[in-house]
Formats: structure tokens, C-alpha cells, sequence
């Protein structure tokens, strides 16, 4: 079996775990604090605040720019459904903007129209939430210049995309963001396990962050409403909760950081062989924009649904009774039967229904070699009835 995304977890990530094993402090020792530092050192962001996961990492997002009842939030309906949960955990309404069929990204002229309508009926979002799918970043720029427009805040869910570039500058520098917001779940670049961090550049940001993330407590006297007590003293100050990351998935964190480049370099050589592959198939390969590296966390092609002589579904299904692991990324959110309520018109969503149509994620991680590549391919190109033939 070949999976769609694997883990690369060798000897020294181990040793690192068990040097925490072996330490005084399993939770909040000082393991936490250093991979902070270490992502914002990677990312270029002033600050980072890690979590126990990258949905955790979005919900106190929304919440640390005041995100509540009323307010709409934006984002991508190609997504994991922790993109918009997050704001339904914050009882604000959630709506969707159509993507754009090279990128898969949100689309900046829908965005835009769907700003203007909004705009006359008074229902402009609070904060927007582009998704950089497969590990490209979004159009940020544009979008950015829309937030300054239409006045919204920006996070941005690079769960997919931490080693992308954009513009020369790493994505999680938050130049054109309030938050950038990374997953360590163990498919992703690097991981902890389960594990989350935001970064952003705003140290009031950064305040509520730690604070939602720990109870809604600070030890900080200048933010407490009195003078302390003691030095035991601590103030709650609003509702958070325990969304912490503790210090053995840090120091795994930590170790897997050191080897980010050498697995995202190793992540687009295994696309480039793949785009090589497929040149002269019917099959549409990613396409990396200008001013963009990505880090390649899926690869996603998409069978282009005209009546040729296979479809995806065909193909899904070939690979799957081949034991090669592939996925759909995603199901539109507002498909799911627990988003039925809110009455979305999929006409609203022209792209996403194509590209939900078309799609396949193949296999894509640093292990992966090159005969297994060939394997996935020679797979997809066998004609039907053929299943013997590898
Ligand atoms: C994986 C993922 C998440 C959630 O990450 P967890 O760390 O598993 O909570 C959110 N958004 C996107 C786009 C993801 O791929």
C-alpha cells in the first residue's frame, strides 16, 4: 500500500523525545518556548503561539480578533472543514468564496465581487480566511489590498504550506496577514504528532492568543485588573481553554524543523518527476503561479471531466484496487449534511463543483520513490480490464 502522505520520523527526532522523556518538565518546561522561537526564526513573524493542533490554532484565531455572534467569516469551501468550523465555534456565520481553477485558491475577483454585494447589504466579513491548498500560497497580495478596502482581518490557513514562498518571503511572515496559522498533523510537512502554531506580528495579538489558549489566564501584571496579590497571583480574563502544546511533541517539533528544507526540496522533485510523467496524458498537473515556491504537501491532479475515456471516479478506483492510497481534497464544506442548515447554493460555487468533480490527490512525501511514482502512473494510464498487467 502507498499512501497519499506519510510521516519522515528518524533517529534524531526520537533521541530528541526521549531527552524530554528523560527531563524535568514534560509539559511546560522550556521545549515549548524554543520551537516558538524557532518557527518565527524560520518564518520571519515576530511571534508565535503553538497549540495542541491547527483547528485549536483557528478557533482562538478567530477569537483574538473578536470574532462573535453576528459576525461573517469567510473562506474557502475547498478545504478541511476545520477552515470554517473555527467560526461556527465563535457563533459568527460562515460563508464560502469560489476558487480559481489553476491555483485552487480562492479566486481574487470573486473575492472581490462578492465583497461588493456584501457591502451593499451591510454583510461584509469580519475576518476572511484563504486557504493555500496543496502547499501554494494564496494570491495574498490581492487579497490584502481587498482587506484594506473592504476593512477585514486576514488568517491564514497554511496548514498545507509551511516551507512555501511567496514573493520571496516565506508564508507564516504574516506581510500580508494578521495570523498565519501551520498544522503538525503527522501528514503535513513536519509534525508533532498533533500540533498547531500561529505566528503573527502583532504583540497584542500574540497576548490573546497565549491567553485563549491557556484558559483565558495571564501572568502578566500589566495586563491584570488589579495589583497582584502575590507572586502566586494570576487573573482569568476570558473564556480560553487548554489547547496547549506540551514540551516531547515541541522537541519533536523542533528536531523535524532542521530537516523542513531537505523535505519540501525533496517534495517538489517528486512533483517535477510527476509533471515529466503525465506531459503527454490527459490529465491536468499543478500549476505553480509566478512569485510562488510551494511546498508541495499534496499533489493534485484532476481528470478533466468531458466524457474522455476515463473518469476520475474510474481512476479512484483503479488506483484504490491497486493499493495506492489516493484522496479527494476536498469535499466542498458546504456539501457536508452539517452545513445543510445554512442553505448554500452550490450555483454560487462554479469552480468548486468542477474541480470536486475532477480531482485526485497521488501520493506525495519525501520516502516516496521514484518506481512507486511510476507504479501510480502506470496505473492510471492502464486501460481498463488490464488489472493484471503490473
Ligand atoms: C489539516 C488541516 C487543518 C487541521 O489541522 P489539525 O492540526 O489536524 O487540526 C486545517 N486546515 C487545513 C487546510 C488542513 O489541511
Amino acid at each position: 500500500m502507498i499512501p497519499y502522505g506519510k510521516q519522515n520520523i528518524d533517529k534524531s527526532d526520537i533521541k530528541a523525545v526521549v531527552e524530554v522523556l528523560n527531563s524535568d518538565f514534560l509539559t511546560q518546561g522550556p521545549v515549548t518556548p524554543e520551537f516558538e522561537i524557532a518557527i518565527s526564526n524560520y518564518c520571519g513573524s515576530k511571534y508565535s503561539c503553538a497549540v495542541n493542533s491547527a483547528s485549536s490554532a483557528l478557533h482562538i484565531s478567530c477569537l483574538a480578533l473578536g470574532v462573535k455572534k453576528g459576525d461573517w467569516v469567510w473562506t474557502s469551501p475547498i478545504s478541511f472543514v476545520a477552515s470554517s468550523n473555527c467560526a461556527l465555534h465563535c457563533d459568527a456565520n460562515i460563508d464560502f468564496v469560489d476558487i480559481d481553477l489553476e491555483s485552487y485558491n480562492i479566486s481574487p475577483i470573486k473575492l472581490e465581487e462578492k465583497l461588493r454585494q456584501a457591502e451593499k447589504i451591510g454583510r461584509l466579513p469580519k475576518v476572511l480566511i484563504p486557504v493555500h491548498l496543496s502547499g501554494q500560497s494564496s494570491d495574498m497580495k490581492e487579497i490584502f489590498k481587498l482587506s484594506k478596502k473592504y476593512g477585514f482581518f486576514i488568517i491564514e490557513d497554511a496548514s498545507h504550506a509551511i516551507g512555501a514562498k511567496y514573493h520571496d518571503q516565506k508564508v507564516g511572515s504574516c506581510k500580508y496577514s494578521d495570523i498565519t496559522v501551520f498544522s503538525f498533523h503527522p501528514v503535513k510537512i513536519i509534525t508533532t504528532c498533533e500540533g498547531g502554531i500561529c505566528t503573527t506580528n502583532s504583540h497584542e495579538i500574540y497576548n490573546k492568543l497565549c491567553r485563549y489558549r491557556s484558559h483565558g489566564v495571564t501572568r502578566h501584571e500589566k495586563e491584570m485588573t488589579k495589583k497582584p496579590d502575590g507572586s502566586w497571583y494570576y487573573e482569568q480574563l476570558d473564556l480560553g481553554f487548554n489547547f496547549r502544546l506540551n514540551d516531547l511533541m515541541s522537541a519533536l517539533g523542533i528536531s523535524q524543523l532542521k530537516k523542513i528544507n531537505q523535505f519540501v526540496k525533496k517534495r517538489n522533485e517528486i512533483a517535477k518527476y510527476y509533471d515529466e510523467l503525465f506531459k503527454n496524458v490527459d490529465v491536468i498537473t499543478p500549476k505553480v503561479l509566478k512569485h510562488n515556491y510551494s511546498s508541495f504537501h499534496l499533489y493534485i491532479i484532476r481528470i478533466p471531466n468531458k466524457g474522455n475515456k476515463f473518469s476520475r471516479n474510474e481512476i479512484f478506483k483503479k488506483l484504490k484496487d491497486n493499493g495506492v492510497g489516493v484522496n479527494i481534497h476536498y469535499i466542498p464544506i458546504y456539501r457536508q449534511p452539517f452545513y445543510k442548515k445554512f442553505n448554500f447554493d452550490y450555483n454560487e460555487f462554479f469552480n468548486s463543483e468542477k474541480y470536486y468533480s475532477e480531482a485526485i490527490s497521488i501520493p506525495i512525501y519525501p520516502g516516496l520513490k521514484n518506481e512507486e511514482q511510476r507504479f501510480v502512473f502506470n496505473t492510471i494510464i492502464k486501460p481498463e480490464g488490464f488489472q493484471n498487467l503490473f
